[in-house]
């Protein structure tokens, strides 16, 4: 069945247990995969834990061997991931680079507005249970993300007589925005977060694809057609787009 190959991992491991690092306890997730031909370690900077893909002949013993054995790569790992930057009351976070601080309304059925604080700082004040605060702003932030870019992919398909398919969003530190040969588009959500022109780059970006699915003189002569910004944006992710990786990171 060559479609198991194309199957989503299991949003539920099929086991864990936790290891130290750096006098920190971190979650290792196990999920077994029958196609995996050997162990794959991959650290989540969203939840600060070790995702661990074993084939179908490893065990739980080869598992806490591997990661025992791959310490010193984990703790490079996270030393690099940014400093997490939880969506908290009182926290301040951007939104489209304007500086918001978040507050919480006890009492409300759990929807997010953007007023202003008495020293005229912007807020996102969210109602509800303070506990479900950070999946609330995250779902919130999806959404804005989701208006920002399908409104910029359509500016820009517009201009380049291309018709997107499905636009949707991810959450990976891969890649900020890619095109399917199909014309589905996928982008992260964190780019509403950045400065709008950063935001319309990757849409652009990911819009020229459809017309040239390679990074040829040809496509870049596309997107710097559609989009005047974009050697500044490439800058500004190149060295911002890492720290928006900790913003909403919950320890
Ligand atoms: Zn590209």
């Amino acid at each position: 069945m060559p479609l198991a190959l194309f199957s989503k991992q299991k949003a539920v491991p099929d086991d864990n247990f936790d290891i130290e690092l750096d006098d920190r306890k971190i979650r290792v997730n196990v999920t077994r995969n029958r196609n995996a031909r050997r162990f794959i370690l991959r650290v989540s900077a969203a939840t600060r834990s070790v995702n661990l893909t074993l084939p179908s002949r490893g065990s739980m013993r080869d598992a806490h061997n591997f990661v025992d054995r791959h310490q010193d790569w984990l703790k490079t790992q996270f030393a690099q991931l940014p400093d997490p930057r939880p969506f908290a009351p009182g926290a301040i976070v951007p939104l489209r680079d304007t500086p918001h601080q978040i507050l919480n309304v006890a009492t409300g059925r759990g929807v997010v507005q953007i007023s202003k604080t008495d020293d005229d700082l912007p807020t996102l004040c969210v109602s509800g249970d303070p506990a479900h605060l950070p999946r609330r702003l995250t779902d919130w932030f999806k959404k804005q993300a989701r208006a920002d870019l399908a409104r910029q992919v359509a500016i820009h398909a517009d201009i380049l007589g291309v018709t997107p398919g499905k636009i949707s969003l991810r959450d990976t530190r891969s890649r900020w925005g890619s095109c399917a040969a199909n014309g589905a588009l996928s982008f992260s959500w964190r780019l509403v977060l950045a400065p709008p022109h950063v935001l319309d780059y990757v849409a652009a970006h990911e819009v020229a694809h459809l017309r040239e699915m390679n990074h040829s003189p040809a496509f870049w002569a596309l997107v710097k057609d559609t989009c005047a910004d974009t050697v500044t944006a490439k800058e500004w992710l190149k060295t911002n787009g890492r720290d928006l990786h900790g913003i909403g990171v919950t320890l």
